[in-house]
């Protein structure tokens, strides 16, 4: 039987009510006596926190925990808000390449201690995929189990919050068992990076955005950044030139992803007159990754490099099936 190990980081499926709100007060041995066998399992008490509170220094130190783990156990399981574990995946995805064993995220909706709550059955499920899963670092909510570099929140409250995005589900849990639903991506060597560069903005356009907000980056000490364009990747050229506001930041040294503000399905500036010019300014198109994907892989290319041809080469790359569609 795979040996496995829970690190629990607090989340709603930690919270007990307090006074001023749900609160994370549950540790790791106490969400494992809520699933079957649960005392067979190592465990750590890495934080108690709202993930609205999870920053980069603690993806650094999830990873550390995953790989102190890693030398007595066979598959990981964390426990984690909702709110951002979409981007916590995306980084471990990046920071732990190729990692040999299953780490397996999940939280749920409802405190474990509700009676009605998803958590129990999500946790079954997370150890459950753990128990089966190749190599790799995922999202199991519900019964479905993604990619944790293809994973978004969709959803505030319903019990099936997460989506794989322009990716299939890897597989789903059905009466305690482990289906498989993708063949195992090829895996290459076992990587470990945690020096990433947390100086990345995310900005979504509206109609209207000034100008000088975008170029604003500049001036921040932010070394990158993330534009949630509209629909393909279109941006404002005409009144206010968002063209060359890109331009400038790009001239400075600042690398700009075009992302979409569109959940599904691949951007790029090359169809529509409006972003024509951003692929010749040098803007980075961020194919079909999500922008939590997008968001913390350059974060972590950045903690790599700060020379633009690199920063581009390594964007357009494929490192654990977060991007199949780019330039
Ligand atoms: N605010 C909570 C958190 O992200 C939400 C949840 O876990 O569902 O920690």
């Amino acid at each position: 039987m795979a040996k496995l190990h829970l690190i629990a980081t607090g989340g709603t499926i930690a919270c007990m009510p307090s006074k001023n709100g749900l609160v994370p007060g549950l540790g790791a041995k106490d969400l494992l006596g809520y699933i079957p066998n649960g005392e067979d399992m190592g465990c750590t008490d890495l934080f108690s926190m709202d993930s609205s509170n999870i920053q980069p220094e603690e993806w650094q130190q999830m990873a550390k925990a995953v790989l102190a783990a890693r030398e007595h156990c066979d598959g990981i399981v964390i426990t984690h808000g909702t709110d951002t574990m979409a981007y916590t995946a995306s980084m471990l995805s990046f920071m732990l390449q190729n990692i040999d064993i299953p780490v397996v995220l999940t939280g749920s909706q409802y405190p474990i201690v509700r009676p009605d709550s998803d958590g129990r059955i999500n946790l079954k499920n997370a150890v459950t995929a753990a128990r089966s899963l190749p190599g790799g670092v995922y999202i199991a909510f519900g019964d479905a189990v993604m990619m944790g570099c293809r994973a978004v929140k969709t959803r505030t409250t319903s019990l099936n919050a997460f989506e794989s995005i322009n990716y299939p589900y890897v597989g789903a849990v059905a009466n305690d068992r482990f289906i498989s639903l993708t063949e195992p991506r090829a895996m290459g060597e076992f990587s470990c990076f945690v020096d990433i560069d947390p100086g990345v903005a995310l900005i979504k356009l509206i109609p209207g955005t000034s100008p000088l907000f975008l170029e604003s980056v500049a001036g921040c000490g932010l070394h990158g950044v993330v534009v949630e364009a509209f629909g393909l990747g279109g941006v404002h050229n005409f009144r206010r030139d968002h063209a060359e506001s890109l331009k400038k930041l790009i001239q400075k040294g600042i690398p700009v992803i075009l992302a979409s503000q569109c959940l599904y399905e691949a951007s790029t500036p090359d169809i529509y007159e409006v972003s024509h010019s951003l692929r010749e300014a040098g803007v980075i198109s961020a194919g079909d990754m999500t922008t939590e994907a997008a968001v913390t892989k350059l974060m972590w290319v950045l903690g790599h490099t700060r020379d633009m041809e690199e920063i581009r080469r390594m964007m357009n790359r494929d490192y654990c099936g977060e991007i199949a569609i780019h330039d």
